[in-house]
């Protein structure tokens, strides 16, 4: 079989590193990015891109587990590297701070992150509305540095970038082996996926240099994640909500709370608004299918769903995605010759 045609439909975070994982795990392939938006147009230009997880209910902890400390592994050594500030990653370490004892005092990815430990009483004196809390430093990817860097090592591997809206993953067929569909929200008309729904979350991106720590309130809804060049302020979480209109309400709000979490932040300057739609779904959609025509059949990997996560685990599912685009590759081989004999 000549080499293997696959697209990659998306390029958020995780059509990006998943084209980059299979071109470096299969050299032999041709590997294409088709998507109707790029950098900055996409959800994952809207992040602020903090590696702290999100718990997918769907799926084993170990899994979701796996997914983050790969993810973390390969974030760390960029930000350990001369690549780390065009990358934009960075460590930054701060508080997860909550009104009341958490059920669970030990995240799941407690041992993954650095230096995890409970807040002193002497430190949770900076927040006098709050009982509990927990510091430890993590990465944060600058979204859209991050995503044009993964964009210019898919095109150093030879990876193809086209601007194209893809209506069905079955028009692909005629011109690839296989299709990967990394739609992120948009996987809910493109397939159809009746569980995939967005939640909207609206965000400030501001100028405030002094703010050199994260704070999280361990409700998730408000949260300071100092980047490199800009201070991301949240949020807003709205279920179904498919509005990417800013609401000047909800600017308000997340001023106000960040505010009283940091007061500091009154003097912050700059103030833009973004909002984005999470694509969310129970469990993220990483599995094979194969679709089929008449007696033509197109290979398709499914890699979409990664809600209020997606930076957080998109190496680890990454990595799993290409690890099923060499099943398909073994199948495709398997038939053709097969079919020769
Ligand atoms: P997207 O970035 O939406 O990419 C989908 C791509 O598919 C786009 O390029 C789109 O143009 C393309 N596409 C869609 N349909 C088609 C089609 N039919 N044909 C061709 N192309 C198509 N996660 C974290 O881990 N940490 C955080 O701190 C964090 N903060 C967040 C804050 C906010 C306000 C929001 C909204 C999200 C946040 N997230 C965070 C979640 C994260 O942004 C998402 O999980 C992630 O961006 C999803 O990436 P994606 O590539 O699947 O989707």
């Amino acid at each position: 079989m000549a080499a293997p045609k696959v697209a990659v439909v998306g390029a958020g975070v995780i059509g990006l590193s998943t084209a980059l994982c299979i071109a470096e795990t299969c050299p032999s392939c041709s590997v294409m990015v088709l998507s109707d938006q790029f950098s900055p147009n996409t959800t994952s230009d809207v992040a602020a891109g903090m590696l702290i997880p999100h718990t997918y209910p769907g799926t084993p902890i170990h899994v979701q587990k796996q997914w983050f400390k790969e993810t973390f592994t390969y974030l760390f050594a960029i930000s350990n590297s001369a690549e780390a500030s065009e990358a934009g990653i960075h460590l930054v370490s701060g508080w997860q701070v909550f009104k009341n004892t958490p059920k669970e005092e030990l995240p799941f990815w407690s041992d993954v992150v650095l230096g995890f430990r409970p807040m002193s009483e002497a430190e949770l004196q900076k927040f006098p509305q709050h009982r509990f809390g927990q510091a430890f430093t993590t990465l944060k990817c600058d979204c859209p540095p991050y995503l044009l860097w993964l964009e210019k090592r898919l095109k150093a591997t030879g990876v193809q970038m086209y601007t194209r809206k893809v209506a069905d993953l079955w028009e692909l067929h005629s011109e690839y082996n296989i299709v990967v569909n990394c739609a992120g929200i948009g996987a809910h008309q493109l397939v159809g996926d009746e569980k995939l729904f967005p939640v909207r979350g609206q965000v400030l991106k501001v100028h405030a240099p002094w703010v050199k720590n994260f704070i999280r309130d361990g409700d998730g809804l408000t949260y300071i994640y100092p980047g490199i060049h800009r201070v991301t302020l949240g949020g807003t979480r709205e279920k179904e909500s498919w509005s990417l209109s800013p609401d000047p309400g909800a600017t308000k709000g997340i001023f106000d709370r960040c505010c009283s979490l940091e007061p500091s932040l009154r003097g912050a300057q700059d103030i833009k608004v973004k909002v984005g739609l999470r694509p969310s779904r129970q469990c993220v959609r990483l599995q094979r299918e194969v679709l089929s025509q008449g007696g033509v059949k197109l290979p398709v990997v499914h890699n979409y769903g990664h809600g209020a996560g997606g930076f957080s685990v998109h190496r680890g599912t990454a990595k799993e995605a290409a690890r099923l685009v060499g099943e398909c590759i073994a199948a495709l081989q398997g038939s053709s010759s097969r079919a020769k004999l």
